[in-house]
């Protein structure tokens, strides 16, 4: 039996961690499709389009990965691409607690799939889009935490947001001062 495996997750954006995972997971199972989650609650750094363009590029040397994306139930859509496990990462104990949440409640909406969580190298354990998005814009180097696409489209994003703070900034300030 053929094993198709689904990565889900915002990937907002991908980090080196998530591609650790997806290569783990593309050694483990015969196909895995790296799924985006489309949240219409959160407001994501990068559209769904360009988040899918940079997941293409980044997993392009690894055959058995194709990137998707998907809303509803993860469960729903994991059946309708005929997957039988679902994969998550690990990093520190705090995911555990939500992840273990998460599973138990797809094997009860769906016991026929399975989820497998796999742990990134320890270089990465620490890591997370969110974090990246922070260092980025409190000025520091993600340089060897994310692929270098994602680097530079990082720092162009989050400069032209700083850059359209100051200038509201500045359109304040002169608006006081002329009251
Ligand atoms: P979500 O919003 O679903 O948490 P993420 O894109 O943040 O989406 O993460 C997707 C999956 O990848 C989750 O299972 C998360 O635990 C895992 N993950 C995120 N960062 C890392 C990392 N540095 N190493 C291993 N797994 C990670």
């Amino acid at each position: 039996m053929k094993v198709l495996a689904v990565y889900p997750g915002s990937f907002d954006p991908v980090t080196n961690g998530h591609l650790d995972i997806i290569r783990r997971g593309s050694r483990l199972f015969d196909r895995i499709v790296v799924a985006i989650l489309r949240n219409p609650e959160k407001e994501p750094l990068f559209g769904l389009q360009e988040r899918r363009k940079i997941l293409q590029r980044a997993t392009s040397g690894i055959p058995n990965v194709s990137v998707d994306s998907f809303d509803g139930l993860l469960v729903d859509y994991a059946r309708r691409r005929g997957a039988q496990v679902i994969v998550r990462g690990l990093r520190a104990l705090s995911d555990f607690e939500y992840e273990f949440q998460m599973a138990l409640m797809n094997r009860r909406l769906d016991s026929s799939i399975e989820t497998v969580f796999m742990m990134p190298s320890e270089t990465y354990s620490y890591l997370s889009s969110r974090l990246v998005k922070e260092v980025v814009r409190l000025g520091g180097s993600v340089t060897g935490l994310v692929p270098p696409e994602v680097e530079q489209r990082l720092g162009a994003r989050v400069g032209s947001r700083r850059k359209r703070t100051a200038r509201k900034a500045a359109q304040r300030t002169q608006r006081r001062s002329r009251e």
